[in-house]
């Protein structure tokens, strides 16, 4: 199972894909705002403590260079709206996969047919070439013959 991170300093070089799970979304990316003792956007975190993991919380976004002290749990209700969102968004990824499952096996069936139908192709042409070199000894055969026959007279 793939780990989550939350500083989004991943150094993949994949393309990007819309991930299922919003890794990488930013601090001050989320809807409504709540608001500090500063007046201004708090930063939402994630808490990957024991107690609790996965857990969002709000924090003064200057707490550490002397803002407020404003700490607050996201609710209970946001919450469970985000994990519906994510499990909407696994839903359709899974139908995603599903649909390029079944192109990849009817890609494969078509070129199985594909294959046999160049090996049908091939002996055709080494039986058509084995012809071609029995009608070249024939006709060399025959005026042979012809040269035998008539050539002493
Ligand atoms: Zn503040």
């Amino acid at each position: 199972m793939a780990s989550s991170r939350s500083d989004g300093s991943s150094s993949s070089s994949r393309r990007p894909v819309a991930s299922i799970v919003l890794y990488r979304v930013g601090p001050l990316e989320y809807q409504p705002p709540v608001m500090c003792g500063c007046k201004a956007k708090a930063v939402r975190w994630i808490s990957w403590s024991i107690d609790n993991p996965a857990g969002r919380y709000f924090k003064c976004r200057n707490a550490q260079v002397g803002g407020c002290d404003f700490f607050a749990w996201m609710e209970k209700e946001q919450l469970r709206q985000e994990e519906e969102e994510c499990r909407e968004r696994l839903g359709e990824e899974t139908q995603r996969l599903e649909a390029v499952r079944t192109e990849l096996a009817s890609l494969r069936e078509n070129g199985l047919e594909i294959s046999k139908e160049l090996c049908a192709l091939k002996i055709g042409i080494k039986r058509w070439r084995l012809r071609n070199v029995l009608v070249i000894c024939s006709v060399a055969c025959v005026f042979m013959l012809v040269v035998v026959l008539f050539g002493k007279k």
